[in-house]
């Protein structure tokens, strides 16, 4: 393998790297792109199982960002990246967030209209649509409580397409741009994890496990948490990773008088935007796994939802608020990640779980657990008054899936690429994934990602034509 040559290398096979190697194979452009994690067959292992923590998830789904409270989050770390394990809810960036970018960030060519032709094409490749039959009875609950308090609730399109027997089949990059990638003559190496990328003449060196590889152009699409990782461990990019993003939640399991999740249910996809972008409210996927983890602190509860899963639903507040970083450790292969949170954002946290919990006493929930140690059980509108004003440090149970933001481009001074993702002082190193939001954008980020992954691929390609 020593001695190999590509023009374009992407390191990282998620949804910011496959977005950019499609554009560019399907230009004629000669791409490679390294995947650390292993290639999964489409459908081989069951969605939202254990099974699928195990092999797709980065340490099987246990990882932290320190802080007080910590928050855990997952990363996807297989062929495809996060796309082959998510919930396929899909959000363009809204207007609102774009505008801050541009003023705080000095972000360029990010206008709404200019994004609009990016957004439209990532649409069609994946086969946004709404649910083609009737949402989950766990959804619907959440909404009819939203809209009898009078809030805005927006049933949310995801990337679904049928298949042969006309079942719905999310779509991720493993099953859209990644055949597309290879039939343009782009390839896919598994289970090559990049170390390091260096400077060398007028190319650039990629070392790593049983890798040594040079290109004349790299794309780094690691993911918010890997990215920043490899640019410091490479000693390019002095800034990456100094700042990241993390769209926090705090969860609520609720019962219901008769089934809301029935076996085979998909994920929510309502999700309350009254107090959006800052404050969302949502659903999540309630496996009888799911359902019993997030009960850890409601034991008492426990035998019956064992008994009765169907009954119980998951639910979350989540707030962008907060700040974070990522930092190379010596000597581990993992880095150490912060989070902070200030009284702001527990404040949002509380309030998000507030209104929750008022939203799906609305919608007929009998009994609401919100998950956090030593949280009151609320059973009627009373009891939201138990409920506190800022969630306790000591106490929280935060988790998120949207890390973002630790490579932010923009022409600021804070922007680690400019505002199309060349790396600042690198000719030739571009990044190409969730770390380029400048912010949390407030909603599910995939469509986020890959809108600006198309977008800055196309410039590469105009620069180079
Ligand atoms: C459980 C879950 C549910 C989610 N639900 C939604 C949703 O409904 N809607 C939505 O919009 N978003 C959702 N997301 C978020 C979405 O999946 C991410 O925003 C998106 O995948 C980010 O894409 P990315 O390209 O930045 O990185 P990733 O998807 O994280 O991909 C990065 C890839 O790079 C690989 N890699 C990292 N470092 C190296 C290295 N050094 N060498 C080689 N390879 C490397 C990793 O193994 C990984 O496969 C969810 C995420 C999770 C985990």
């Amino acid at each position: 393998m020593k001695g190999e040559r590509v023009e374009v290398a992407v390191i990282g096979s998620g949804p910011g790297g496959v977005t950019a190697a499609c554009a560019l194979a399907e230009a004629g452009r000669e791409v490679l792109v390294l995947e650390e994690g292993p290639e999964v067959p489409p459908g081989s292992i069951p969605t939202y199982s254990r099974g699928e923590m195990l092999t797709c998830y980065r340490n099987a789904g246990l990882t932290v960002a320190l802080g007080n409270p910590k928050v855990a989050y997952v990363e996807g770390r297989c062929v495809g990246g996060g796309s082959e394990v998510n919930g396929g809810l899909y959000h363009r960036t809204p207007d609102a967030v774009l505008g801050e970018w541009a003023r705080d960030y000095g972000l360029l060519g990010a206008r709404p209209e200019q994004l609009a032709p990016h957004f439209e094409a990532v649409e069609a490749d994946l086969g946004v649509t709404l649910e083609a039959g009737e949402p989950a009875p766990s959804s619907l609950r959440l909404a009819a409580g939203a809209e009898a308090l009078g809030w805005s609730v927006v049933e949310v399109p995801r990337w679904f397409r049928q298949d042969d027997a006309g079942q719905p089949v999310r779509q991720s990059m493993s099953r859209t741009l990644i055949p597309r990638l290879r039939a343009a003559g782009g390839r896919v190496r598994a289970d090559s994890r990049v170390t390091r990328v260096r400077r060398e003449r007028d190319e650039w060196l990629l070392e790593g496990e049983r890798l040594a590889l040079r290109a004349k152009s790299v794309f780094v699409a690691g993911g918010a948490i890997q990215s920043p990782l490899l640019l410091r461990r490479s000693g390019l990019a002095p800034r990456a990773g100094k700042r990241l993003g993390l769209q926090t939640m705090t969860k609520v399991v609720a019962r219901f008088s008769e089934p809301v999740t029935p076996r085979g249910s998909g994920i929510p996809v309502h999700q309350v935007k009254e107090r959006g972008p800052r404050i969302g409210l949502g659903g999540s996927i309630a496996t009888p796994e799911h359902v019993s983890l997030a009960l850890i602190d409601h034991p008492g509860e426990l035998p019956r939802a064992c008994a009765e899963p169907e009954r119980y639903a998951i639910y979350y507040a989540v707030v962008r608020g907060g700040r974070g970083s990522v930092q190379p450790l010596p000597g581990f292969r993992d880095p150490l990640v912060r989070y902070r949170l200030d009284e702001r954002d527990l404040a949002d946290l509380a309030l998000g779980q507030r209104d929750l919990c008022q939203a799906l006493l609305a919608g007929g929930a009998e009994a609401l657990f919100p998950c956090w140690a030593g949280a009151p059980v609320v059973r009627g509108p009373d009891d939201l008054r138990r409920l506190p004003d800022s969630l306790p440090r000591g106490k929280a149970n935060l988790f998120s899936v949207h890390l973002t933001s630790s490579c932010p481009m923009g022409e600021g001074t804070a922007c680690v690429t400019d505002s199309y993702g060349r790396v600042h002082g690198c000719e030739g190193l571009y990044v190409s994934d969730a770390s380029l939001l400048c912010e949390p954008p407030g909603v599910n980020p995939q469509g986020s990602v890959m809108a600006f992954a198309r977008r800055n691929a196309l410039r590469f390609l105009e620069a180079r034509a």
